[in-house]
C-alpha cells in the first residue's frame, strides 16, 4: 500500500483501483481550516489524474467525521493562488468575504462534486454544518449507525451552511426542521430519506465502504463517468445548483447583516447558544 502524507489529510491506496483520502485532524475533530480544504483538493486532484484510480473514498480519523469550519483559524486563499476565477478577496465590506467563501467553500465543493470518477463518503460520529459540505459533494454516502448530521448555523444569523443542498438532500420539511432547530438527524433517518446509501455498525464501516468501492471500480471508467454526469445534470435540471448559488447569496446577506449589527461576520453569541441547546437536548 503506497501512502502519501499531507499535514491534515492522508492519502492511501485502499484497494487495487481504490484510493482512500482521510481527514486527519482528529484532535480538532476534523475542523476545517484552509490547509485542510486545499490539501483535500490536492488529494482529490491527485486521484483524478491517476488513471489507475477508479473510485475515491473520503473518510476521517478520530471520533467525528467533521465538526465544521475551524472558527479559530480564519480561512485564507492558497499561497499559490485561488482555484476558481474569483478575485477581490481583500475588498472591503462583504465583497471580499463573499469572494473568499466562494473560492474556499462553495468553489471547492463544486469542483469535488464534478470529479469525473465515483466518490464515496465514509462517515461516522458527528457531521456538523461544514461537515455536510464534504459529504454532500460525494456520489455515495456510507454511514456508521452512530452518525448524526446537523446544521446549527442559523444561530449565527445566516440561513445555513454555504454549500446549501438541504432541501434536495432530505426534502423541504426535514430541511426546515434541521435548520430551524439546529438539531441532529441520525443515520437511520438519513437513510430513510435517501440521503445515505448504507448504514452499518461502526466496526463494519471501512470494510463495507471498500467493498462497495471495489465493486464499482470493476465497471468501465467511461460508463461511470457518463452515468455520474447524467445524474448530476438531472439534478441541475431540477435546479439544485441554481438554488445552491441563490442560497449562497442569502448567506452573504446574513454575513453582511451581522457585520452591520455586531461588527463581525457571525453573531458572536451564537456559539454559546448552540452549546446551551446541546446541553438541553
Ligand atoms: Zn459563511
Amino acid at each position: 500500500m503506497s501512502e502519501i502524507t499531507y499535514e491534515t489529510v492522508k492519502y492511501e491506496r485502499a484497494g487495487e483501483r481504490v484510493v482512500r483520502i482521510v481527514l486527519n485532524r482528529p484532535d480538532k475533530r476534523n475542523a476545517q481550516n484552509s490547509a485542510l480544504l486545499y490539501e483535500l483538493d490536492d488529494a482529490f486532484q491527485r486521484a483524478v489524474l491517476d488513471d489507475s484510480v477508479g473510485v475515491i473514498i473520503l473518510a476521517a480519523e478520530g471520533p467525528d467525521f467533521s465538526s465544521g469550519h475551524d472558527l479559530k483559524d480564519p480561512i485564507t486563499i492558497h499561497e499559490d493562488g485561488p482555484r476558481s476565477c474569483c478575485g477581490g478577496f481583500d475588498a472591503p465590506g462583504i465583497e471580499g468575504w463573499w469572494a473568499t467563501e466562494r473560492e474556499v467553500f462553495v468553489g471547492l465543493c463544486e469542483r469535488w462534486r464534478n470529479i469525473p470518477k465515483p466518490t464515496i463518503a465514509e462517515v461516522h460520529g458527528k457531521v456538523i454544518a461544514a461537515g455536510l459540505m464534504l459529504v454532500w459533494p460525494c456520489d455515495l454516502i456510507v454511514a456508521s449507525d452512530d452518525t448524526v448530521f446537523s446544521d446549527p448555523v442559523v444561530a449565527f444569523g445566516v440561513n445555513g451552511v454555504e454549500y446549501f443542498r438541504h432541501p434536495f438532500e432530505m426534502g423541504s420539511r426535514r430541511a426546515k426542521e434541521m435548520l430551524f432547530t439546529g438539531g441532529n438527524m441520525n443515520a437511520a433517518d438519513a437513510y430513510m430519506l435517501g440521503m445515505v446509501n448504507r448504514v452499518v455498525p461502526r466496526g463494519e464501516l471501512e470494510k463495507t465502504t471498500l467493498e462497495l468501492a471495489e465493486t464499482i471500480a470493476l465497471r468501465p471508467s467511461m460508463g461511470l463517468k457518463l452515468a455520474k454526469q447524467a445524474v448530476n445534470q438531472s439534478e441541475d435540471r431540477q435546479g439544485i445548483t441554481d438554488a445552491m448559488w441563490g442560497a449562497f447569496s442569502l448567506h452573504q446577506l446574513g454575513h453582511a447583516n451581522n457585520l452591520h449589527i455586531h461588527g463581525s461576520l457571525i453573531d458572536p453569541s451564537a456559539a454559546q447558544k448552540i452549546r446551551d441547546a446541546n446541553k438541553r437536548s
